[in-house]
């Protein structure tokens, strides 16, 4: 039997609520994901939310009946409520009919795998942009993403949406320029950065050999120190008027090329 909220100003709808905020996220820990899909898919990886808001339209499918009992039993609290509120708790008409809070987990560099390739990420800004980058990774096997220096939240609302799950399936760590340099000279990972710096064309770097492809801010590009940081500087080539492609494009172009001279090894489909 689940609990029911009617109210719009009961604490639990106003902590949800307060989740669209950074303050909020701060302070609880937790962000907000929305979606049957993304929360069975989230358990599926093993990861359970600490809040979970049902429409009754959703009791209805017996998989969000099995997740709510499981979730439960994990501890979380599973609360049905009005569509109503439910638009209101995720800021949006039409709003899915499961919204789940789940707590924020990052990596620790060391946990990162140092065999395959993963992305970094120089202060990005723009969480659609991040979003984006975190489903690539997802798509493409990236062993993680690293945010250097100061970036968005990875576990905004518009981050989490652009992700479309990747948020829970990606490993995510953040660190600041230096450690992230000395952790992947420990860590054997030759550095490729993307600028408009570089050069392009196959032999820029060897793509056989594990890999952290980092990309530079929106706006500025990677700092002249970052590309004295990398072993090899790769440019995008361009033709027509932009100076440049965007950066979730470039990293999904970058990764894409990579993972293609590595045979899309392990591809399934
Ligand atoms: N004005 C910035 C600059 O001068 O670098 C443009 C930044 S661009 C929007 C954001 C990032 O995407 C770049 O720092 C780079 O990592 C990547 N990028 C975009 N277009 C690229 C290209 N043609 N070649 C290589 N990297 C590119």
């Amino acid at each position: 039997m689940l609990h029911k909220i009617t109210s719009p100003a009961n604490p639990l709808i106003k902590t949800l609520k307060g989740l669209h905020a950074k303050k909020g996220r701060a302070e609880t820990g937790l962000f907000l994901a929305e979606g049957a899909r993304l929360a069975l898919e989230a358990a599926d990886l093993g990861v359970w939310p600490a809040i979970a808001l049902v429409a009754p339209a959703a009791l209805d499918r017996p998989p969000v009946r099995a997740f709510l009992a499981e979730a439960a039993d994990r501890g979380a609290r599973c609360v049905e409520t009005s569509p109503a509120i439910l638009e209101q708790v995720s800021k949006r008409d039409n709003a899915q009919t499961l919204v789940c809070a789940y707590p924020q987990r990052l990596s620790e560099l060391g946990d990162l795998p140092a065999d395959g390739f993963v992305i970094a990420l120089d202060r990005v800004r723009d969480p659609g942009n991040l979003g984006t980058i975190l489903r690539t990774a997802d798509a493409s096997g990236a062993g993680g993403v690293i945010l250097v220096g100061e970036c968005c939240d990875p576990f905004s609302v518009e981050a989490v949406r652009a992700s479309m799950g990747a948020i829970f399936a990606v490993r995510l760590a953040r660190a600041e320029l230096g450690a992230f340099l000395g952790w992947r000279r420990e860590a054997g990972l030759q550095l490729i950065g993307t600028s408009l710096n570089g050069r392009f064309g196959p032999e820029a770097y060897d793509a056989a050999r594990p890999t952290a492809i980092f990309m530079g801010n929106e706006q500025a590009g990677l700092t002249p120190e970052m590309e004295a940081a990398c072993d090899a500087l790769i440019r995008l080539p361009m033709r027509g008027k932009a100076d440049s492609l965007n950066l979730a494009v470039a990293t999904a172009v970058t990764v894409y090329d990579l993972w293609r001279r590595r045979g899309y090894e392990g591809a399934h489909g």
